[in-house]
């Protein structure tokens, strides 16, 4: 029986929608720093890629990895990072919960480590990150998500290398540089590295090229046959229970190429 108080206040419950998440969709909540642009240029960032910023991202990711064992993948580049969730997931598939627990956990390791990472350099201000939640209904969708994360990674940083190269070792204004690549395409920036350089782009880092690939370690390898998908699911319950050992379900960092074949079809446990 509810109270006065109760009766006159519960109604407000009912203006609170919850997104409910289809089951059995992959769930992809992608963060991305908000206006860091000016945040990179303010805090003086190295250009056209700040290995201390990566690192403070990719420690943020894996934080948030090891606070949601359900995350199987995360893919980051530049201010943005992509997490995966099992599509089988038994989370609360609630959007709105999800997306706003990872994103702030994100943020607040992002500072919460500055200093570690960046030393002697004062953060002036606060950054933000945004996030939105994304279903993909198979893998195939979910393949082509993470393709096109990469393939823009990709994009950005041969404009960005052979922008910063014209401007640091060319003597070109950024205006210059903007317009000597205006309308190129790749094959025009790998020649314009390679003969007014001597820079060969694939000789460049992969971590810049390719990203920062995180995903959880093969549980399937233990000696069960049960399927690699229910292992994962499996591992989870475990490692919520406190009963699995962290390398068990320790999480693998790489910078490679997600979009071709052959890193899916070498890891069978990540889509199941
Ligand atoms: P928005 O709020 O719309 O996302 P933004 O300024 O963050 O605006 P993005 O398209 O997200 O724009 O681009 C992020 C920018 O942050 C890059 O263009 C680059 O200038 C800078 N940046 C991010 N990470 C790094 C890094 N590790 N090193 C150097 N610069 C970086
Ligand atoms: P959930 O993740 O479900 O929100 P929770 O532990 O945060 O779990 P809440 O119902 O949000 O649970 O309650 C927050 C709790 O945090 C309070 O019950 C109280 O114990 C503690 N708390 C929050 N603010 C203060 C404060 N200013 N002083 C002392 N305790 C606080
Ligand atoms: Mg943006
Ligand atoms: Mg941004
Ligand atoms: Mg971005």
């Amino acid at each position: 029986q509810p109270t006065k108080a109760n009766a006159k206040t519960s109604y407000l419950k009912a203006f609170e929608k919850k997104i409910a998440l289809l089951p059995h969709t992959w769930i992809v909540v992608r963060i991305d720093g908000k206006g860091f642009h000016k945040f990179s240029e303010r805090h003086k960032f190295a250009k056209p890629n700040d290995d201390r910023s990566i690192e403070l991202m990719n420690k943020a990711a894996l934080k948030v990895m090891q606070h949601f064992p359900d995350v199987v993948l995360s893919y980051g580049q530049s201010d943005e990072y992509s997490f995966v969730i099992n599509r089988y997931s038994k989370m609360e598939r609630h959007g709105n919960k999800i997306m706003s627990s990872i994103v702030s956990l994100f943020a607040a390791m992002y500072v919460y480590n500055w200093n570690n990472v960046f030393e002697n350099v004062t953060l002036e201000y606060s950054p933000a990150f945004d996030a939105r939640v994304v279903l993909y209904p198979n893998n195939s969708c979910l393949r082509d998500y993470l393709s096109w994360r990469q393939a823009d990674c990709h994009i950005n940083n041969m404009y960005n290398t052979c922008f910063w190269m014209l401007v640091q070792s060319g003597n070109y204004s950024r205006r210059e540089a903007e317009e000597k690549l205006r309308g190129t395409v790749s094959k025009d920036k790998r020649a314009i590295l390679l003969n007014e350089f001597k820079r060969d782009y694939d000789a460049e880092d992969a971590l810049y090229r390719k990203g920062t690939i995180l995903f959880r370690h093969d549980c399937a390898s233990s000696t069960t046959s049960l399927k690699t998908t229910f292992n994962l699911s499996y591992a989870c319950d475990e490692l919520k229970k406190g009963n699995s050992s962290n390398e068990a379900y320790s999480v693998v960092k790489e910078h490679t190429d997600i979009i071709g074949d052959q890193f899916w079809t070498e890891r069978p446990w990540l889509l199941g």
